[in-house]
């Protein structure tokens, strides 16, 4: 069943689409939910007619904490979205995902590893050092940076059993195990670069810096949205930027052109546009609206299956000072010390290269199997 809440007095779509997007985190077992843009409602899928009342309580609420909400323009960087057809693949790559999203095969774990060679090759161009960090990243790490005051919907909370004869002798009754669990000093890792952040954090340093660093990301994402490419764990290879103002925003300039050009030559459709994160609480929603006016975050969108589908598979990031002050970073030569960020989705980009152009190398543009293959 679905509840239809109007938004007709809500001048904006892009309100609605914020208000939808905090109200997928808001109310749990719901199946589906989407802005109507014809009719002007939120749509909300549910099975039980007992979740009506809450759905709307829950949507009235957002409405009424995102009030001073001011809409401003996406900014539209790069886009082949007019020249290059988008693909209209009717493959469904049940032949290399598995249906609940946990296993890859075959030529999509190849075209992982040539993905990830690919674009550690663009990556140590500009890159002296490079990082492996773990999937934990502990939990005051977070909180220094204000991530968990931020995202909160994002995380996963890392839980344990005590080192205690007596706890451990009772996780032999399973149905004991959650009242015996607790809390670890651990969250599974959300962004790649926190963890530089965090082994740099309270020193001083030498600028300009530029690394790579790869680990596994987690994200708690509502079940019924998880696909192929939005998925609760997923790889990402960030290049981090420290230094001077105009150090970081050139560096970040120049990766957009270098990966704008490459995902072309692949043959994807797609664009470059301002993007802000979404932060829970509407008194941080000034927050993102100023990563909008100030193009602090820009996103690659594939554009797949005839534009039915789009999703972002890179961010270039500029955070100015707002991570190296939270960490305590700092370069004795330069006391305006800024940085930034440039993330990939590697799991994202092999999606969107097998349902763009199918599971079958061979019928792959040729420029495409040069650059994987
Ligand atoms: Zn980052």
């Amino acid at each position: 069943m679905e509840t239809r809440i109007s938004m007709s007095h809500i001048s904006s779509e892009k309100l609605a689409d914020l208000i939808v997007s905090k109200l997928i985190y808001s109310v749990e077992n719901i199946e589906g939910c989407r802005f109507d843009k014809e009719t002007n409602e939120i749509v909300v899928d549910h099975s039980s007619s007992d979740q009506r009342a809450e759905i709307e309580i829950v949507a009235r609420q957002l409405m009424f904490r995102e009030q001073s909400y001011r809409a401003f323009s996406t900014k539209i960087l790069k886009s082949n979205l007019t020249e290059v057809p988008v693909p209209n693949l009717h493959e469904d790559l049940s032949n290399v995902y598995s249906p609940n999203h946990n296993v890859k095969r075959g030529i999509a774990l190849q075209l992982y590893d040539s993905l990830n060679e690919l674009l550690q090759k663009v990556a140590s161009k500009h890159t002296v050092d490079k990082r492996k960090y773990s999937s934990l990243i502990a939990t005051k790490d977070l909180k220094r940076c204000g991530y968990i005051r931020s995202f909160p919907q994002n995380l996963f909370m890392v839980s344990e059993f005590p080192h205690q004869l007596e706890s451990l002798d009772q996780v032999k009754e399973v149905e004991k195990i959650d009242s015996i669990a607790r809390q670890s000093q651990f969250t599974l890792s959300t962004a790649t670069c926190m963890h530089f952040y965090a082994e740099l954090a309270d020193s001083e340093i030498v600028t300009p810096l530029v690394i790579t660093a790869d680990s596994n990301c987690f994200r708690h994402e509502a079940p019924w949205r998880l696909s192929n490419y939005r998925l609760n764990e997923f790889a990402m290879k960030e290049i981090v930027v420290i230094g001077e103002p105009t150090f970081v925003e050139a560096k970040r300039h120049e990766l957009i052109e270098e990966v704008w050009e490459l995902f072309c030559e692949m043959g994807l459709s797609g664009k470059i546009e301002t993007a802000s994160d979404l932060f829970y609480y509407s008194d941080d929603t000034g927050k993102s609206q100023h990563q909008v006016v100030k193009s602090l975050k820009y996103e690659l969108i594939a554009v797949i299956r005839s534009g039915t589908e789009s999703f972002s598979i890179a961010s270039f990031n500029n955070t100015r000072s707002s991570l190296v002050n939270s960490f305590g970073i700092t370069d004795p030569s330069n006391p305006n010390l800024h940085s930034g960020c440039i993330a990939f989705g590697l799991d994202r980009w092999v999606y969107a290269i097998l349902s763009s152009f199918g599971s079958v190398p061979s019928s792959w543009p040729y420029k495409l199997r040069e650059l994987l293959l």
